[in-house]
């Protein structure tokens, strides 16, 4: 199964990635997360992308659809993968409808995650991660079970992003109007788009996605 986990930034789409990807035997694909392992690593890509992420702005369509071109390649995505943050501009859209064409796959669906925007801003502003295991928290919404131990690894070191601020946020929301929404008819048309209330809590989330897939597989 492919399938492209589509919303705004702060949407939950990592939440959501991170829980489901086991129970349906997907990898999940965050080039977010990838982009920040390339920058952390110091590597090429890395550097050419770290001012764009910093300031809010896209990675061009080159260093991402790159990424992804190398990464579907790989053993583990052969059961299928869960895109979450890509693809975010129709040039990526249709590098991603190219690659399936050439490996003979069929995109099977997108799920798109609605959320407002000033909801958005407070799930972005409150978002940290275990710096071990990387599984991500909430300083509202989703705490560890104990107070500051990953629920997943045990580790008590945390990571906040350097682009979740309120600064950032504004130019983030306006790349995904601007630029990633417009995919939304283009799937649309495709017939591939189901879309979910991103604004329930995260197991009702959960569950509408999981309805989704039971009624693809
Ligand atoms: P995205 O990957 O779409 O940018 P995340 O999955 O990182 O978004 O979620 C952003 C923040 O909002 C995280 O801190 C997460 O814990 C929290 N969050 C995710 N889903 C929900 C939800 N349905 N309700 C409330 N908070 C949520
Ligand atoms: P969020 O879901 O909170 O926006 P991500 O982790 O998906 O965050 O992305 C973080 C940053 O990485 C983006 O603001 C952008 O700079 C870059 N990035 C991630 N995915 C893409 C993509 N598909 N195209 C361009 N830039 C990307
Ligand atoms: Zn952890």
């Amino acid at each position: 199964m492919i399938v492209i986990l589509l919303g705004p930034p702060g949407a939950g789409k990592g939440t959501q990635a991170q829980k489901i990807q086991t129970a349906h035997g997907l990898v999940q694909l965050s080039t977010g997360d990838m982009l920040r392992a390339a920058v952390a690593a110091g590597t090429e890509v890395g550097k050419k992308a770290k001012d764009f992420m910093e300031a809010g702005k896209l990675v061009t369509d080159e260093i991402v659809v790159g990424i992804i071109a190398d990464r579907i390649e790989e053993d583990d995505c052969k059961q299928g993968f869960l895109l979450d943050g890509f693809p975010r501009t129709a040039q990526q859209a249709e590098a991603l409808d190219n690659m399936l064409n050439h490996k003979n796959l069929n995109l099977d669906a997108v799920i798109e995650m609605k959320v407002d925007d000033e909801a958005l801003v407070d799930r972005i502003t409150g978002r940290y991660t275990c710096a071990n295991c990387n599984q991500g928290y909430h300083e509202v919404n989703l705490k560890p079970k104990v107070d500051g131990v990953c629920d997943n690894c045990g580790s008590t070191n945390f990571n906040r992003r350097a682009d979740d601020n309120r600064e950032t946020v504004s130019s983030r929301l306006e790349s995904y109007h601007a630029q990633t929404a417009p995919l939304l008819p283009y799937y649309e048309t495709k017939g591939v788009l189901k879309t979910i209330d991103g604004m329930a809590d995260i197991d009702g989330v959960t569950s509408q996605i999981n309805d989704v897939l039971g009624s693809l597989a």
